[in-house]
């Protein structure tokens, strides 16, 4: 495929202006000639995009199991609300009496949220989960030192999501991991053994990365109070959870959700995305200011947080993903929310039951979002790897791989609720085939992707020398 500087054809254009009407002056273009734009007609910009774009795989190509990522269908109609021409053109300096309409919308998201998280307080201000989870770690370093407390060590359970001992590195704490046990759950002794008087809170995900629900969560969460610890909840996961279980009444004390997954929002290719943090009440004190507040009829910006930790975000934070998520909640409303939670877990362990006849499932138990296969016992050393790029050649976009880290050659597999039982009879048959294909076929499988627009690549040069076109 060519570049569009490569179609370019001096004088082409997409656009015809009308005769001046008035007289016409001799202009100097030496600097439009430099930048040596390409010159092309509207129907080649089309294709040429359009072909772009066929190259790439989204959640409107086709099924995207990634696991821990909840790539579930983003309604179209929140991207129709979201254009609006109130939220699209105001400025963000705009005086608060010209944005109450935008300001509500924030104020009752984050109500919402205060709602289905069982949460006091929810800042909308971060920008994703990793910078949710800053901020909420944050609020937890800046609760001790309040406290006069002297807690430098943070606990992260080992199935952690990579951003979770980052974001502790990053505030200054010192990283301690917990085990989990065969069971795929913290390791109760580990964690008790692990408890001092240095320990700020531990990082949780629940349900875990392994899919499966923490049911020791409540004791978990008595045996940080009760070493006066704090408990964080990592909420990337709760599309699992919603309208069933808050975190709140489970006993945590911090929570970050993701827009960009559990609520509908796109995500992928960096951004933008929003990982709103929840906090109880002791904690609110601390979030980042400003918060959007309702002072009798009117919303306003609140920069009377006591001890703010500051700002996290310039302005509102990702002002438009919050209207999209807005439209998503006021679409699908209370059952909605519940129902999603509950044709997530049943897509997933649909899947599961399937495809743990064809290949190895660690974890053997009833999954929540999400379950992890793993290559164990896969015929001629066909690997994860393999697997992943032959599902390619048939049109699926792979699981999460080799992630979690305690599952060797794990295949992550996140179906989430939007899915059909025919898509996922589709995926599941594919996987059965590659199965029966590493028997048959090996070379095949380990050569694969065959239909793809680049074949197998060598990740490490990809990632260091990317070659922006192919084949060039
Ligand atoms: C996605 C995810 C994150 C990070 O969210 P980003 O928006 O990608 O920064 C953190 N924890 C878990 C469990 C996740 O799945």
């Amino acid at each position: 495929m060519k570049t569009i500087f490569e179609i370019s054809s001096s004088g082409r254009t997409a656009v015809e202006i009308p005769e001046p009407e008035v007289p016409e002056e001799e202009i100097v273009l030496e600097q439009r000639d430099e930048l040596n734009l390409p010159e092309v007609s509207e129907i080649d910009v089309i294709r040429h995009y359009t072909a772009l774009s066929r190259r790439n795989f989204g959640v409107d190509n086709g099924f995207y199991p990634l696991g821990s990522c909840t790539m579930k269908y983003n309604p179209k109609i929140n991207e129709d609300v979201s254009r609006f021409s109130g939220f699209t053109t105001m400025h963000p300096y705009s005086p608060e009496k010209l944005v109450q309409g935008n300001l509500r919308i924030m104020y009752e998201l984050q109500e919402y949220l205060k709602e289905i998280l069982g949460m006091d307080a929810v800042t909308l201000q971060p920008a994703a989960g990793a910078h949710g989870e800053l901020t909420g770690v944050m609020i937890i370093k800046a609760y001790f030192e309040s406290r006069g407390e002297k807690r430098n060590k943070m606990l992260v359970a080992d199935s952690a999501h990579g951003t979770n001992p980052a974001s502790v590195s990053l505030c200054g704490f010192e990283l301690e991991e917990v085990k989990s046990t065969s069971m795929g759950e913290l390791d109760l002794d580990d964690l008790k053994n692990k408890m001092s008087k240095d320990v700020a809170g531990l990082m949780l995900t629940n349900p875990n990365t392994l899919g499966l629900f923490d049911r020791n969560v409540v004791k978990i969460a008595e045996i940080l109070h009760k070493n006066g610890s704090l408990l964080y909840c990592d909420g990337a996961n709760m599309n699992a959870n919603t309208g069933i279980a808050k975190p709140g009444d489970i006993g945590y004390d911090v929570i970050h959700v993701n827009l960009h997954k559990t609520f509908s929002t796109p995500h992928g290719c960096g951004g933008p995305g929003s990982g709103p943090v929840g906090v109880k009440k002791h904690l609110a004190d601390f979030l980042p200011a400003p918060m959007v507040a309702k002072s009798r009829e009117e919303y306003v910006l609140d920069y009377r947080i006591r001890k703010s930790i500051g700002r996290m975000k310039a302005f509102y934070g990702n002002f438009n993903v919050m209207v999209k998520a807005y439209a998503y909640i006021r679409a699908i409303g209370a059952e909605g929310i519940r129902a999603v939670a509950e044709n997530a877990v049943l897509n997933a362990n649909y899947m599961r039951v399937k495809l743990m006849k064809h290949y190895h499932l660690q974890y053997n138990r009833i999954c929540q979002h999400e379950f992890v296969l793993s290559d164990e016992g896969m015929p001629n050393h066909v690997t994860t790897l393999d697997i992943a790029k032959r599902l390619l050649d048939y049109g699926f976009h792979p699981p999460t791989i080799y992630f979690p880290l305690i599952i060797h050659g794990a295949i992550m597999i996140e179906p989430n609720e939007t899915e059909s039982k025919e898509t996922m009879d589709s995926f599941i048959d594919t996987m059965i085939g590659i199965r029966e294909e590493a028997e048959k076929n090996p070379d095949l499988v380990k050569k694969a992707p065959l239909t793809t627009p680049v074949t197998r690549l060598d990740g490490v040069q990809a990632a260091r020398n990317p070659k922006l076109c192919y084949p060039c």
